[in-house]
């Protein structure tokens, strides 16, 4: 039977991506030898990053525009530390839009004072605050573009009087911005672009070099720009699936095209969340994530009813983060229309058998 992968993260891939992918551990490109049994400094896979690092660039419309794109380990959470530890001297100024951005602004501040502009934290981040002017006496503003647990998502980036930084893990690669916007950008793979092991970081090089402090080396961006990511041993597997799923997304039109399909299973799936009378959603309608769809039963003693239903579909994934409770269907770019129509379905089955 299909499964339609509706996880969160790690999540789903594109099949001709784990074809291709499990080709390479047994025999990579014709060479006799298992990707991960040969040198990450070999020609082999030098080829891999450097070709990773151009199709990104690519995809995000940033190439010639003075960014560098470093593939780390320590997935977004080490980038809360990280970004601060290179960006932050004095002051920085954070939108708090859920978890993932509380965590961002803890580690920050062990590095300095950290103002929260505007947080949505008093309504359990049901929505994303749009009344503030970000100050120009900071080093820098930190984002979060969409909100994993609770299902919003950032529609429009203010523009920005000083360094951009934005956490793009979970909807990277899936809608058309102008990224020229950011001055850091940086997403763990495992949401939208590959699996677990790999983080990218998309930084515009001018921002570097103004703190004062020493900056260990495993946590220095210059140092790993100037390294090409080869510091250490990089997280080889992520990388090249990483770079199998971008050539992927190239293939099929790039971001544009994938942003037209994403929209249309945004409106399929929460058309159903609204004109279902057993569903409610949780996100403010306005601030609705393309990616990570948050609802809930009205009736809760549907609940054993409907997730046998899920389960005979063949429907995977698609409980609740805890701190929100009820369904999360997450959408990304992988998943295809088919299994969103598959999980309506089964929502409206659900109201017909009620
Ligand atoms: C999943 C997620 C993270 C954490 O990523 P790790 O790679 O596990 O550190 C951070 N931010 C957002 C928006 C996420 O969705």
């Amino acid at each position: 039977m299909k499964i339609h992968n509706f996880s969160a993260g790690p999540s789903i891939l594109p099949q001709e991506v784990l074809l291709k992918a499990s080709e390479s551990v047994m025999d990579f490109n014709e060479s006799g030898l298992s990707l991960l049994e040969i040198s990450h400094r070999s020609k082999a896979f030098i080829d891999v990053l450097d070709e990773a690092k151009e199709t990104a660039l690519e995809l995000l419309n940033l190439k010639n525009k003075g960014y560098e794109v470093l593939f780390l380990q320590g997935g977004a959470s080490n980038q809360f530390l990280m970004s601060a530890y290179n960006l932050l001297e004095t002051k920085a100024t954070f939108l708090n839009t859920g978890s993932w951005s509380d965590k961002a602004i803890k580690e920050a501040k062990l590095f300095g004072s950290v103002h929260e502009l505007a947080s949505s934290k008093d309504s359990n981040f049901n929505y994303i605050p749009k009344n503030y002017s970000i100050p120009t006496d900071c080093d820098y503003f930190h984002c979060t573009s969409n909100n994993t647990i609770f299902g919003t998502q950032i529609k429009n980036f203010k523009s920005c009087p000083i360094p951009l930084i934005c956490d793009m893990s979970s909807d990277i690669f899936s809608r058309v911005l102008d990224f020229t916007k950011f001055d850091l950008i940086y997403a763990g793979a495992q949401k939208n672009m590959g699996p677990a092991g790999a983080t990218i970081v998309i930084i515009k090089e001018d921002i570097l070099g103004k703190v004062t402090r020493e900056i260990p080396s495993m946590m220095n961006y210059k140092l790993m720009i100037d390294k090409g990511s080869m510091f250490n041993t990089p997280p080889v597997f992520s990388i090249y699936v990483s770079l199998l799923t971008m050539k992927w997304l190239k293939n099929m039109g790039g971001i544009k095209a994938i942003e037209e399909i994403n929209k249309t299973k945004a409106i399929v799936m929460y058309s159903e969340v609204d004109l279902n009378p057993l569903f409610k959603g949780f996100a403010s309608i306005e601030d609705r994530s393309s990616m990570n769809a948050t609802f809930s039963l009205i009736n809760t003693d549907l609940k054993v009813t409907f997730e046998s239903m899920l389960k005979e579909a063949g429907i995977d994934g698609v409980n609740g983060h805890r701190s929100v409770g009820g369904y999360r269907a997450s959408m990304y770019n992988a998943l295809s229309l088919d299994s969103v129509k598959t999980l309506v379905e089964v929502m409206s089955e659900l109201e017909s058998k009620a």
